[in-house]
């Protein structure tokens, strides 16, 4: 990672210092851990921060209060609510929750006159018996439901069959103009199978000039493979496992992908999606590969170049799916403060209420608690909403607080609220988004998921030096976190979104205790129903990202600069496209550029 220049440009319109981001990896940061931190001032703990332009008024005139964050959290994870599954009982409570709370703190409907905005949703389950078969000119082979192969419809129908659909090897399925890169090139993809891998050229080739090196583009990810086959108007798709770049194991993929799958009602039984999407095995890959001629580790090397052509493999594929569609509806919760002077100039903040509910299968516990994940984050959300409305002086700039629904089945909530939103997406300033909060005490660090990515690292690395803390770049980035929780969605629409938090180097135990903290939530508790409050928690940390989220939401809203996507980014074309609704009474975006000099 290189080193970020220093700069300190004064913003024209706040007259404040807008200070470099400080992003330093883990060694550096370790070689400076000799810097004495001064991280728990009472006034920083109590939230009552202090104003970056005057350094002397609080920024808000109301505090967090840390009993209230947990109790919200009580609440919220209690087996009462039953892991918040969509369409549930426990949703209705949620629901019935959080709105009650925005109503409480005095926030307006975020909806028109409502509160929550419908999000029509479409499930379907494979049923038993769904048949793959793979055919060469000598041989068939029906691969194993689950052992080698998983696949699904998210289409809305009851019965899918596809017969002598051919195979092609599409390398990553990747078409990205701004790489000069075109997997399907000279492609007529109608009617074919593609297998694709898993991840981008960047991983693979280690090159950091290419797909961004390590740190995975959105190209990597499944949900794009499959929404460029669909564009690219092929019949089915499948990914080949392989556990590093997938970032899990095959046991992760089937058992999530031969449950229900959600989607968007779209209201036309959904064709625009694939017939068919699924993962293979890598071994069964290879197999299949094998038998028509090819070998799947020089075609692996080959789909890293620039250059590769999709490869037909002369084999056919059938596929005989019978699907169990159900409709339902479930909801977005927003309030807003609505700005005094630009109210269609927007700040975002997010957390989704929604869990994996209840499992009847499992033994034992099997409520989906989901407390961290993420009954932290609504609380924390509830708490900035509540010291955000109790401020007497008014902001130029609206803020919108929205629970989202569905974000543990890819994000359908949010993209649903940007496809449909009640703020204009062009004048959205950016979106602060909050996923699983700390819960072990303050850390001198504050880790930036998809570091880079926009001027919103800017604003965060001031407010983290007021609290004498620094960012650190997300040390597992080629598992693309940035692209698995809501902000991305409203990124997709060109919004620059932040995902940040404590990183592990907690001020009382260090960074061995803290990756420890993260390695034991990740292994143990993460997406089971073992996620609960722990009594021995200590929120904190939490409160103190939660003020650096209060810092720059109302840095945002109290000034008049659009914070830009770092140049290179792949959702700076959609942004640029709006780029004249960014204006005001007709003189440019000025803080916008001279925030430009500061992220390389
Ligand atoms: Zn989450």
């Amino acid at each position: 990672m290189s080193e970020p220049r220093r700069h300190h440009p004064t913003d024209p319109i706040e007259g404040a210092i807008l200070a470099s981001p400080e992003i330093s990896d883990g060694r550096t940061l370790l070689l400076n851990r000799l810097i004495v931190m001064i991280v728990c001032t009472a006034a920083v703990v109590a939230g009552c921060v202090q104003e970056p332009s005057s350094g002397q008024q609080p920024l808000a005139d109301t505090s967090f209060d840390e009993t209230r964050l947990l109790d919200h959290v009580r609440v919220l994870a209690s087996d009462e609510f039953e892991g918040r599954g969509l369409a549930s009982a426990g949703e209705e409570k949620t629901i019935d929750y959080i709105v009650s709370r925005f109503i409480e703190y005095g926030l307006q409907p975020g909806f028109g006159d409502s509160y929550v905005q419908d999000v029509p949703l479409i499930r379907t389950q494979t049923r038993p018996g769904a048949k793959l078969v793979v055919r060469t000119r000598v041989e068939q082979t029906s691969l194993g439901y689950g052992s080698e192969v998983v696949f699904w419809t998210r289409r809305a129908e009851e019965a899918i069959e596809l017969a002598g659909s051919e195979l092609v090897f599409a390398g990553y399925g990747v078409v990205a103009p701004e790489y000069g890169w075109d997997d399907y090139a000279g492609l007529d993809a109608r009617g074919k199978t593609v297998v694709v891998l898993i991840n981008d050229p960047g991983l693979a080739t280690q090159d950091p000039a290419l797909f961004n090196g390590r740190n995975m583009t959105y190209y990597g990810r499944w949900t794009y493979k499959f929404e460029e086959a669909a564009r690219q108007g092929a019949s089915a798709a499948l990914i080949i496992h392989q556990t590093e770049p997938a970032a899990y194991g095959w046991e992760v993929v089937s058992n999530t992908w031969t449950r229900p799958q959600y989607d968007l009602d779209r209201g036309d039984g959904n064709v625009s999606r694939l017939a068919v999407e699924g993962w293979i095995t890598r071994a069964a890959a290879a197999m299949v590969l094998q038998a028509a001629g090819k070998d799947l580790d020089s075609l692996s090397e080959q789909a890293a170049q620039k250059g590769f052509r999709p490869i037909p493999l002369g084999v056919d594929v059938d596929v005989t799916l019978n699907n169990a569609v159900d409709k339902m509806v479930s909801r977005n919760v927003g309030a807003v403060i609505p700005g005094a002077t630009r109210p269609d100039e927007s700040i975002l903040l997010s957390a989704h209420w929604d869990h994996l509910g209840i499992d009847p299968g499992l033994e034992g516990d099997r409520i989906y608690n989901g407390a961290k994940d993420n009954a932290t984050g609504v609380a924390a959300l509830l708490e900035l909403a509540r010291v955000a409305a109790g401020r007497e002086r008014p902001l130029a700039r609206s803020l919108f607080f929205a629970s989202f629904t569905a974000e543990e089945s890819q994000l359908l909530g949010s993209l649903y609220f940007a496809e449909n939103s009640p703020l204009p997406l062009a004048t959205m300033v950016g979106v602060l988004n909050i996923d699983i909060m700390n819960v072990w005490g303050p850390t001198r660090d504050v880790q930036v998921k998809g570091h880079g990515s926009s001027q919103l690292e800017n604003y965060l690395a001031d407010a983290a030096r007021s609290q004498d803390r620094r960012l650190v770049a997300d040390p597992f980035a080629e598992k693309g976190y940035y692209y698995r929780s809501d902000h991305f969605s409203i990124a997709r629409f060109g919004v620059p979104g932040l995902l940040a938090g404590s990183g592990t180097d907690y001020t009382e135990h260090g960074n061995i205790w803290g990756r420890e903290r993260d390695t034991d939530y990740v292994s143990n508790r993460y997406h089971k129903p073992s996620d609960e409050i722990d009594p021995a928690w200590d929120l904190s940390g939490a409160m103190l990202d939660m003020d650096l989220y209060l810092q720059v939401a109302l840095r945002l809203a109290g000034g008049n600069g659009f914070p830009q996507w770092a140049d290179g980014n792949q959702f700076k074309a959609v942004r640029d496209q709006t780029a004249a609704s960014r204006m005001h009474q007709g003189s440019p975006d000025l803080s916008g550029q001279r925030d430009a000099q500061v992220l390389p």
